[in-house]
């Protein structure tokens, strides 16, 4: 399989964010771990979705099938980083600021927000966003 990540790194899926959505290895930094997000999201992988999102603000069961819905939808444009603070390998908290812009219904939307990151078990997880 040759397939170019989503991401937009322009490497192979298998080598850039499957590495880390199949659990080969972990996200070093905060961006990594949102960019392999999006990338599940574009795959509607809402198992991924759901285990990568920090326990304490984890979504139930239930909702996750109207976010895998959802995702299946609409049609997964690009991802725009605009900005990440810390985040980094010796970090245990971050930021990252994001468009992921998708096709739905005839016209394009987006979402627009900055991530929060912590690390949960030495693993890094997305805690919560604010919207713009
Ligand atoms: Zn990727």
């Amino acid at each position: 399989m040759n397939k170019i990540c989503a991401c937009g790194s322009k490497q192979n899926y298998i080598n850039c964010c499957g590495a880390i959505i199949s659990g080969k290895r972990n996200a070093t930094t905060c961006l990594e771990l949102m960019k392999s997000r999006y990338t599940a999201y574009t795959k509607a992988d809402i198992n991924y979705l759901l285990l990568s999102h920090h326990s304490k603000t984890r979504p139930p069961q239930k909702e996750g099938k109207s976010i895998k819905l959802w995702a299946e939808s609409v049609r997964w444009m690009q991802l725009v980083i605009v900005n990440s603070w810390n985040g980094l390998a010796h970090d245990n908290e971050g930021y990252v600021e994001f468009k992921a812009l998708y096709f739905e219904a005839g016209q394009i939307g987006q979402i627009y927000e900055k991530s929060l990151f912590q690390r949960e078990n030495g693993k890094w997880v997305y805690v919560s966003g604010k919207h713009y």
